[in-house]
């Protein structure tokens, strides 16, 4: 009888190995969920997309355009950013799923890895990061700083940083590196449900927001949430995409109004595998009307910040980087008794859900 268990156990352990070690149960959010509707007389609308992510192309990846947009489509994701290694693709949507495909580049430069976004071609002269962030800039693109933290590719600041004004405040594969020992505990849950497993190395990026605060008491700086996915045999763009993503307010989701709301920090990151995050609106209300996530206003005495998050969670209020005001609420609105830079930290179970862009109010 002993031993016969002892096979069962045997086969149960090999099984996975015979599959490739892929998991064998995989649990997602399901195919797209239905959009939101507008907030109330507010065009726009709330598209959920996975920033950074590696194809092919890249030398450390696998996985093609097709397997990465079914991939997205499967787990409701509406947009893809995609940023191979120092190499450019130029389609702008797939036909099949309906998937918008942004065509980002990350490039290696001399002070750590450059994503560009809305630039209209690829840049020889990657290695110096100051010719390379200025002639990004020269073809209306955006430069953002990737994973600044991670080891020997951290960010090596210079004084001549304006141009940049995006900063990856949580990477995925930063988090999975990091913390490898933790993962490989997690091995045996990864093989019933791989994201779910995964979803505990998640921590708040205690560094990333301290130096996001420091460069936004200077100019603002605006927060993206990168998932990095590589596709390889251990780790699939469906099990990666659903963990960490960056959540984009635009009119529509083609590629120029998905561009334009990230431009102007339009968008928040969400940790969407803790939660559906569709349906969080921030914003400030004044008399000068609404401003959104990104944008400025100016204060005066009917200056109020609005809130609404889909389900009951902790929202901390930052102004100027400090904790200010605390609340477990659906929805919230808290006058504000001054200037500053406000931006949101929510938290469910006591883990960051949602990270909002700051709102600045003069
Ligand atoms: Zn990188
Ligand atoms: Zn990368």
């Amino acid at each position: 009888m002993r031993r016969a268990r002892r096979l069962l156990t045997a086969a149960l352990l090999t099984l996975p190995f015979a599959f490739g070690c892929t998991p064998l149960v995989r649990r997602h959010p399901g195919p797209p969920p239905p959009l939101d509707p507008p907030a109330e007389g507010s065009p726009l609308r709330d598209y959920r997309g996975a920033w950074h992510v590696h194809t092919e192309l890249s030398h450390d990846s696998g996985g093609t355009l097709e397997e990465l947009c079914q991939a997205a489509n499967a787990v409701g994701i509406h947009f893809v950013v995609v940023s191979d290694h120092n190499a450019r693709r130029t389609s702008e949507s797939d036909p099949e799923t309906g998937v918008t495909l942004l065509h980002g580049v990350e490039y290696s430069t001399d002070r750590g890895h450059v994503v560009a976004l809305g630039d209209r071609e690829l840049h020889p002269a990657h290695r110096d990061s100051e010719k390379l962030v200025a002639a990004i800039g020269s073809q209306g693109g955006l430069s953002i700083v990737a994973h600044p933290f991670w080891r020997s590719d951290s960010w090596r600041w210079s004084d001549r940083e304006e141009l940049i004004t995006h900063l990856e405040v949580a990477n995925l594969a930063v988090d999975i590196a990091e913390d490898i020992g933790a993962a490989l505990f997690r091995l045996p849950f990864y093989l019933i449900d791989s994201t779910r497993a995964l979803s505990g190395l998640l921590d708040r990026p205690t560094a990333e927001l301290q130096l996001w605060d420091r460069l936004l008491a200077e100019r603002p700086v605006f927060a993206l949430g990168a998932c990095d996915a590589h596709s390889r045999w251990y780790i699939g763009y469906e099990t990666a995409l659903p963990l960490l993503t960056t959540h984009v307010l635009a009119e529509s989701k083609a590629a120029a109004d998905l561009i334009s709301a990230i431009r102007n920090g339009r968008c928040y990151v969400a940790w969407d595998v803790f939660g559906t995050t569709d349906g969080f609106r921030y914003c400030v209300e004044n008399g000068s009307g609404r401003t959104e996530m990104g944008g400025e206003t100016t204060w005066d005495e009917a200056t109020r910040l609005r809130v609404h998050v889909p389900a009951d969670a902790r929202i901390e209020v930052r102004r100027n980087g400090v904790p200010f005001a605390l609340a477990t609420a659906r929805r919230w609105s808290l006058p504000l008794p001054g200037p500053g830079t406000y931006r949101l930290e929510v938290y469910r179970n006591e883990t960051l859900w949602i990270l909002s862009n700051p709102i600045f109010v003069r």
